[in-house]
């Protein structure tokens, strides 16, 4: 027989675009429709229906960006429509390749009630089935006006990330806004002939399969009546259901979908846009359960719940009548669906306490699936944290976007630093956004890496990151998927289920161990340099208005900010979402997120502040106490207490032969040269040199930056190509203790400031920046010959290699870090600790002396254009700090000495701290009053240097029982959960990493 296949699939296409979708709707009639323009920020459903719209059409144009229109259709379902289904078809004037990035709507009835979202891809609302003709319409429809602002061209600056630059012109076009004829026969047939289409085009060309689909194909088109879909298309379906009704192989790889909508809380739309997203996603969901019986829908984030039920309570109710039936079901346990680099250990473990605590309040669900499939990498401490949460599993995506190496697997175990395991799924069809196409689900069969041992794969299916979900559409394709040869076998079903049937079918997956490297994205450690100096300031506040309210509620029995501390850290943890820590949404969001850190930040002081006040009590006799909130002891002032400080060794600050200072405080010696570099860090302890022969420490370094794709997203590797060293020094002074050095380099400025704090080099660096393009570097070359260097994340530490022997290690040029990094030979070692920053490179180089560099270079700030175009423009200020002779404890506890200062208060009594931990390597994380209002002593500390410890915690006041608890404060599930004490005193063992919750109760 000829090959006629192109021809066939030619006609295919034409006639589907051309002549059978266009008949779904045969019939039509256009609806009267007005408009009110609310002249502000979005109204409330109530003021937008009692609003007096004025005349427009179709046609016209509508939207000025940001803007909320309230549209009101009527009309009346003609007559001889009796007994159709009838569907209101409202185009905002959508362009359908943009779903969730462009203008959208929730229609509500008269009363408020909502019906649905409207979005590029679904744009009915059902009026009546059947129809008996004569019926009234009217619905009324709150419109969003957002602009595009990932259009094309992709990723060039725009001024409508922000509605303060965004300007008023109209950015829409009302399209169709009709009644029409909604012909079921149609819309089946067109989705025959996609699914048939899209599998023809995946199967392979010798095969029987692809020829027998080909034909059934051609045979129907021949049924349809050009000039009469409508009263053919049944015939045309007849033909096809024969192919249709083949079975899937044995063989067939199984697909469990499940309806999602990966939303994005913030990123090209403000937080208060994400809020009428959620709802409009929402709505669109439930409508959709109530229509399609087998579907079921997961929605992630409980914050974005927590929205719904506190913004659109008509939606939260249909959304509870939903979750009680089991088919819209919570995914995942955490607050957001937040970065996983950046988060402090508190903080990475609050996000699974709250996000737990609102599923389980709400609906009595604890699931044990953490859901994450867009987060720019995942931390190696993540396993313990997700364990310690009452959890054991992961499903992320993201990794597929890796550019370099192949990730080995899709289904396996993820172990983390502690040894903790966690069954972790990473769907092979490499999206969140599956839509049901044939090349999806091919995709993902082919790409499986388990193929041969495992079957069972995931795909969230619907519309994602702004928002939509999943379609009718989707779920009448997953129908004709369900079992069909040549395709994958397609199940709706929950995480859990799926979860479930894939560890059964997979008993021994393989492991992969250490952090999940996103190999993309790098620069999402380093964009908006505000926003992540937010985030760090008020963890550590938060972690100091726990301490310090606890041990003023037990001490001196002041009243505990539970509410307070609740909504601060929910807030918290909201801008830890994957696009506003990672610096990666408009301007809108980090303008709002530097406004809501700074006022966060004065509301935590004033608890600190409160609680240190009731613990300090009067100073009849003049005294001084310092409040030490670090785990560890300094100046002679205990951890979590307050005392007396001892002085600080004195600083000696000299002018140096040659030019510039040189600072001396017995335990190190600096010398800052007439460049204001230093070129020499010498430690007194070890009577050793820190840096190598003739560089200079505290360098910064300039390079252009301008990545090939997603600008505020990416450094591409070849910005190290060309880099400009800021030496030139406007002005040199010592003043006081402290040596002071001014630059000025393209059009910005920048002053470094040189202190001695007890052996620790502080350079405080203040930028003024105005760069465009650009990444700003500090280096310390360091004398070590190191071939790996440890990172602090969250409970512990992550070792890298400094070399790059195959590309996953190159791939690594830029990675996160908390509080430090620390390099060491044996014998001695030295950390870079910082208070702000989290992007840092290491590289290595052997010297023709024969001596090793090992160069730490943190990362200061960038100037991407986009999405943010003037992204980090402005005044900065950054401490970091290097210490000479630190071991990994050293590393540790001058990490937290930097980002912890003391605070020195008038009083006269010293204050015991509420639990001490016998061994310095054991560093406690948070001390609070438990969550449920008892009263209970939470302590959570974890083994700090990647060894075992076997020391005592000591409690400084009377205890009842200890109790070993999760991270949301419940008994822990292994037995025994009750810690035997002595008075108070706790006999404790740990193992590398390991991470411990006590709950002590009080007599
Ligand atoms: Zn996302």
């Amino acid at each position: 027989m000829h090959d006629d296949r192109a021809l066939v699939e030619a006609r295919l296409k034409r006639v589907l675009d051309e002549r059978i979708r266009p008949a779904v709707y045969p019939e039509s009639v256009p609806l009267d429709v007005a408009v009110w323009h609310a002249p502000g920020e979005p109204v409330s459903v109530a003021e937008g229906l009692a609003a007096v719209p004025g005349p427009i059409a179709a046609g016209d144009a509508w939207g000025a960006p940001w803007g909320t229109s309230w549209f009101t259709v009527t009309g009346t379902v003609p007559s001889a429509w009796r007994g159709r289904i009838v569907e209101a078809v409202l185009d905002l004037g959508f362009d359908e390749n943009m779903p969730g990035f462009q203008c959208e709507g929730l229609v509500h009835l008269p009363d408020g009630s909502p019906v649905k979202g409207l979005n590029p891809r679904n744009q009915w609302v059902r009026v009546a089935a059947p129809a008996r003709g004569g019926e009234s319409v009217r619905l009324h429809v709150e419109a969003a006006s957002n602009p595009v602002i990932l259009g094309h061209p992709l990723f060039r600056p725009t001024a409508l990330g922000d509605r303060d630059t965004a300007g008023t012109a109209p950015l829409y076009r009302l399209g169709r806004m009709d009644l029409a004829v909604f012909d079921r026969t149609v819309w089946d047939l067109v989705l025959d002939l996609e699914v048939l289409g899209e599998l023809m085009a995946e199967l392979p060309v010798d095969g029987a399969r692809r020829w027998d689909v080909l034909r059934a194909v051609g045979r129907a088109l021949d049924r349809i009546d050009l000039q009469d879909v409508n009263a053919t298309a049944a015939a045309a379906r007849a033909e096809l259901a024969g192919v249709l009704a083949v079975p899937a192989a044995p063989s067939a790889h199984r697909i469990s979908a499940v309806g999602h909508a990966h939303i994005d809380s913030a990123w090209l739309w403000p937080l208060r846009e994400t809020v009428r997203k959620v709802a409009r996603t929402a709505a669109n969901m439930t409508a959709l359960l109530a229509d399609e019986p087998g579907f079921v829908f997961a929605m992630s984030q409980a914050q974005q719940w927590a929205w719904i039920k506190e913004h659109r309570p008509q939606v939260w109710a249909q959304v509870v009548k939903a979750v009680a039936e089991g088919r819209f079901v919570p995914a995942g346990g955490m607050w957001v669906e937040s970065d996983t680099n950046m988060p402090g250990s508190e903080a990475m473990a609050r996000q699974f306490v709250h996000g737990k605590r609102f599923f389980i309040d709400e609906f009595g669900i604890d699931n044990e699936e953490a859901w994450l499939p867009d987060t720019f990498g995942f931390a190696a401490g993540l396993p313990q944290i997700i364990k310690a949460a009452g959890a054991r599993r992961l499903l992320t995506q993201k990794i597929s976007w890796s550019r370099v190496n192949r990730f080995p697997h899709h289904t396996f175990l993820w172990e983390g630093i502690d040894g903790t395991r966690i069954f972790t799924h990473f769907p092979p069809v490499d999206t969140y956004n599956c839509s049901m196409k044939g090349g999806e689900l091919a995709h993902a069969a082919r790409n499986f890496r388990e193929k041969g041992a495992a079957r069972h794969s995931l795909a969230p299916t619907g519309w994602g990151d702004g928002g939509g979900g999943t379609t009718r559409e989707m779920v009448g394709k997953a129908a004709r998927l369900r079992d069909l040869e040549g395709s994958p076998t397609v199940t709706w079903e929950t995480p859990a289920a799926f979860f479930a049937r894939a560890e059964a079918d997979y008993p021994n997956p393989p492991v992969w161990v250490g952090e999940l490297y996103l190999e993309l994205h790098r620069a999402t450690l380093t964009s908006q340099a505000g926003t992540k100096q937010g985030n760090r300031l008020c963890e550590a506040l938060l972690r100091e208005a726990e301490l310090w309210a606890a041990t003023a509620a037990v001490r001196a029995g002041a009243p505990y900010p539970y509410e307070q501390l609740d909504r601060v850290w929910k807030t918290v943890l909201l801008h830890q979402f994957h696009d506003i820590l990672p610096g990666s949404s408009i301007a809108w969001v980090h303008r709002e997120a530097r406004d809501t850190y700074a006022r966060l930040a004065r509301e935590l002081e004033g608890i600190v502040l409160a609680a240190q006040r009731a613990l300090a009590g009067d100073a009849p006799a003049g005294g001084r106490l310092v409040f030490n909130a670090a785990p560890h002891a300094r100046r002679g002032v205990p951890a979590g207490g307050a005392a007396p400080a001892e002085p600080a060794p004195a600083v000696t600050v000299r002018p140096r032969d040659g030019g510039g200072y040189v600072l001396d405080d017995g335990l190190v010696r600096a010398e800052i040269d007439g460049r204001g570099l230093i070129v020499s860090a010498y430690d007194h302890r070890a009577r050793r040199e820190s840096l190598p022969p003739g560089d200079a420490a505290a360098l910064l370094q300039l390079h252009q930056d301008l990545p090939n794709r997603w600008d505020a997203w990416d450094v591409d590797e070849f910005y190290r190509n060309t880099v400009t060293d800021l030496t030139s020094v406007d002005d040199l002074t010592a003043d006081g203790r402290a040596v002071r050095v001014t630059r000025s380099f393209g059009s910005s400025s920048v002053i470094q400031t040189y202190t001695l704090a007890a052996g620790r080099i502080e350079v405080r660096t203040e930028v003024d920046w105005h760069e465009t393009e650009k990444l700003l570097k500090m280096a310390f070359p360091l004398d070590v010959r190191a071939d790996r260097y440890a990172a602090e994340t969250q409970y512990g530490h992550v070792q890298r290699p400094t070399h790059t022997n195959t590309s996953w290690e190159a791939a690594r040029f830029e990675a996160c870090n908390h509080r430090f990094v620390h390099v060491e030979e044996p014998g001695w070692g030295a950390a870079v600790v910082t208070a702000s920053t989290y992007g840092h490179d290491v590289t290595r180089a052997v010297r023709d002396d024969g001596g090793t560099t090992t160069t730490v270079r943190v990362s200061l700030l960038r100037a991407p254009r986009f999405p943010d175009p003037e992204t980090d423009q402005g005044a900065h200020a950054f401490v970091h700090a290097l210490v000479p002779g630190a071991a990994i404890g050293d590393a540790v506890r001058e990490g937290y000495f930097l980002t912890l200062p003391e605070r020195e208060l008038p009083g006269d009594v010293p204050v015991a701290p509420l639990v001490t931990i016998g061994d310095e390597a054991v560093v406690i994380t948070a001390v609070k009053l438990a969550d449920d209002g008892s009263g209970d002593v939470v302590v959570r500390f974890h083994e700090s240097r990647g060894g075992r410890a076997a020391t005592t915690l000591r409690a400084g006041f009377p205890v009842g029982t200890v109790t070993a608890t999760d991270l949301l404060e419940r008994p822990l599930r292994e037995l025994p959960h009750e810690v035997p004490h002595e008075d108070g005193t706790v006999a404790l063992t740990l193992r590398p990493f390991e991470l411990v919750t006590l709950r002590l109760t009080r007599r």
